[in-house]
């Protein structure tokens, strides 16, 4: 079979091409931001390089090396502006148009034929570079931002790398030849078809990473309440299906259920803007106060229910008495307030490997209700805990 390296440059030329139209298009749809326009003029920057290149010989030099090699850096550059935009960092254009320029000099003053070589080791380093800041930004990504996908960018961008390196290695070691399109080996030919077909898979990568986030955060959306940042009654039955759900071993986890006191009058008296703000109050002293793998909850109007896992009775009552003091001391903070709202707090502990969140919660309902019942603006536990 004959792979012709022109024809394959032309090809990867041309679907690059087209793939740089298609991102510009979702660039203008205007859902994305600004990185599927980097990576759309990348992609054409790319294609337009290689079209050039495909011509090498055919056409002046000028066009087919000095200028095919700045636009395939440039082209590379943007890669990396794209990731770094989706990942939320911008990229001072002074340094992009530096290291451009520098490029372009370097390559018009080496487009003797016989500083192929030379060529070969600066651009092929230079892409090396490139490729190894995209991957460290896909682990950022995936580790960061939780991302799975960033790991697909890591392996496309991981093995580009590699081989680029090498061939500057080559190059140095004055082990490539003399000129781009050498007699060809099967092997060679091969080599031309892989990288033409990476550079398409390679153009879908920040797509990929682009759905997840995007269902990631409606995700987060429908299991968060809007109003406190806390979790939804949805989110909290999956966070704890998630907890209780894996536990085989008898393990302790404890339920405490709290409620705003009086708070329609304080809605009443204040407006309902003031209401949200001290629902809002509560819900960021509850963050400050509790551990990471800990669970608040909204279970509406100004009622939230508190999942700590792994924590006994006595450790919850502590837990909720601090929880208590410091929304006293937060709500003291804002001034202007007629009555400074209280918490009752109702607290039970279970066996997460036996116990539903729902007989939790009815527990933890029975204490609070007592504690409503008793004045409010205190902690008690489950009844036939109480000596405990
Ligand atoms: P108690 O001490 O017995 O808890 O009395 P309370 O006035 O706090 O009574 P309850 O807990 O039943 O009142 C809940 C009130 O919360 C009723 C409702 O008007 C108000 N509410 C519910 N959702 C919201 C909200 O999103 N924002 C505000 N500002 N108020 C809300
Ligand atoms: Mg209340």
């Amino acid at each position: 079979m004959l792979l012709d390296l022109r024809t394959i440059y032309a090809v990867a030329a041309t679907t690059a091409l087209i793939l740089g139209f298609m991102q510009i298009g979702a660039f203008a749809t205007r859902r994305f931001g600004l990185w599927p326009l980097w990576w759309g003029l990348s992609s054409m920057l790319i294609g337009t390089g290689m079209l050039l290149i495909a011509f090498r010989g055919m056409i002046p030099d000028a066009a087919s090396v000095a200028l095919a090699n700045t636009l395939t850096w440039a082209g590379y550059l943007l890669v990396l502006v794209s990731v770094r935009s989706f990942a939320g960092l911008r990229t001072p254009p002074a340094l992009f148009v530096i290291s451009v320029t520098a490029t372009a000099v370097m390559l018009i003053t080496w487009i003797d034929p016989a500083d192929f070589t030379k060529r070969v080791v600066l651009v092929s380093f230079l892409l090396a570079c490139c490729d190894v800041a995209v991957v460290r930004e896909g682990v950022g990504l995936a580790r960061r931002d939780g991302l799975r996908s960033a790991w697909i960018l890591v392996g496309l961008f991981l093995p580009s790398s590699v081989l680029f390196l090498a061939r500057a290695y080559l190059g140095w070691a004055d082990q490539i030849g003399k000129e781009f399109f050498p007699p060809q080996t099967i092997p060679l030919q091969w080599a031309s078809v892989f990288g033409a077909a990476m550079i398409i898979i390679r153009g879908n990568a920040l797509m990929l990473l682009a759905t997840e986030r995007s269902h990631n955060q409606l995700v987060a959306l429908a299991r968060h309440d809007a109003l406190t940042g806390a979790m939804n009654r949805s989110g909290l039955e999956q966070a704890v299906a998630g907890l209780l759900g894996r536990q085989r071993k008898p393990r302790p986890v404890a339920v405490l259920l709290v409620d705003i006191d009086h708070f329609k009058a304080l809605n009443d008296t204040h407006g309902h803007a003031v209401g949200d703000e001290i629902l809002r109050v509560f819900a960021n002293v509850a963050r400050a106060q509790l551990r990471g793998d800990d669970i608040v909850a909204r279970q509406g109007g100004d009622e939230f229910a508190i999942v700590l896992p792994g924590v006994g009775l006595s450790e919850a009552l502590r837990v909720a008495e601090r929880l208590r003091q410091a929304f006293v001391t937060a709500v003291a903070e804002r001034p202007g307030l007629e009555r400074l709202p209280t918490l009752s707090i109702g607290v039970t502990e279970g066996d997460a490997a036996s116990q539903t969140l729902d007989m939790l919660v009815k527990e933890a309902d029975e204490a609070l209700y007592r504690s409503k019942r008793s004045g409010r603006d205190k902690v008690l536990p489950r009844l036939d805990m109480v000596a405990v």
